[in-house]
């Protein structure tokens, strides 16, 4: 079995945009080695928003080069639109997996549907790094919506499997390295053994309530980190949890961020920036 490493998320809030209120529980820039493939979780909410009438609140054109965003929504509405023609609305249950690649330009905002009713909002979004020798694939949008997520249940719960696969319950989410990646809903004193890949980065991500993984309690907008070593882990949830668990198989190469690209070098970085400002990284459509 896998084994607790540690329990990381406590952080402070910031804004991104004016739409997005998140935790940063992880970011490449503390732990790169010990993170990967994974770069950075956002944890945006839960907080209710009041109905807004003004233009839709959130955060404007901007470029990503060398990774993957995956948003995952709980509870609101986010509308994405991007340079390489992705885009749409997502709501609670859906997930987005972008690809930036060799370069998009997107803005993501609240829909304007719930911007108008407002409400509550809860979305994580994660930064996975793509293998060297995919950095600069072209850009894609995958639109996964929750009748395409199929549902493994078990004693006192249910996993929505996003990505990867826990027997023969696959994910639709195509991605370039091996990752697993399920929404895990546990009832009051439900005692689960997920079965995990030897090998991968594993983390168990707590989005709402209280579990116990190895006598250690995590809370709320906190991670588990456990060893790749072991297959599985057995988890006690204290009352209704939500859990967010993300196991992936370590990419090769360095990991070399500025901003919204992150490379392998600091020559690919400023290669990032000099082609965004040339305008090689795509450009929004008009509105
Ligand atoms: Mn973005």
């Amino acid at each position: 079995m896998k084994t607790l490493v540690d329990v990381i998320g406590k952080s402070m809030g910031h804004w991104v945009g004016d739409g997005f209120p998140v935790r940063s529980l992880f970011s490449y820039q503390q732990d790169a080695e010990a993170l990967s493939p994974f770069l950075l979780f956002d944890h945006a909410g839960p907080r209710n928003f009041e109905p807004h009438a003004g233009p839709p609140r959130g955060v404007g054109a901007h470029p990503h080069r060398g990774f993957e965003t995956v948003t995952i929504v709980y509870d609101g509405e986010v509308s994405h639109r991007d340079s390489a023609g992705g885009g749409g609305t997502i709501g609670r249950g859906d997930v987005q997996w972008m690809t930036a690649g060799h370069g998009v330009v997107h803005e993501e905002f609240h829909s304007a549907g719930f911007s108008r009713s407002g409400g509550p909002f809860h979305v994580v979004q994660l930064w996975l790094n793509l293998p060297p020798e995919h950095k600069l694939a072209p850009p894609a949008y995958q639109a996964i919506t929750a009748d395409n997520i199929p549902v493994r249940s078990f004693e006192r719960g249910i996993a929505r499997i996003i990505a990867g696969e826990w027997g023969d319950t696959r994910g639709p989410a195509r991605s370039f390295s091996p990752v697993n990646l399920w929404d895990v809903r546990l009832a009051a004193d439900a005692e689960v053994t997920l079965p995990l890949p030897e090998g991968h980065t594993s983390m168990v991500a707590v989005l709402n309530g209280h579990v116990t993984i190895g006598g250690t309690g995590v809370g709320a907008s906190e991670i588990a980190r456990l060893t790749r070593d072991g297959e599985g882990v057995s988890i006690h949830a204290d009352g209704e949890a939500t859990l967010l668990v993300l196991t992936g198989a370590p990419v090769e190469g360095a990991v070399v961020g500025y901003g919204p690209f992150v490379m392998t070098s600091e020559t690919e970085i400023r290669e990032a920036i000099d082609d965004y400002n040339a305008g090689r990284c795509g450009a929004m459509a008009p509105a």
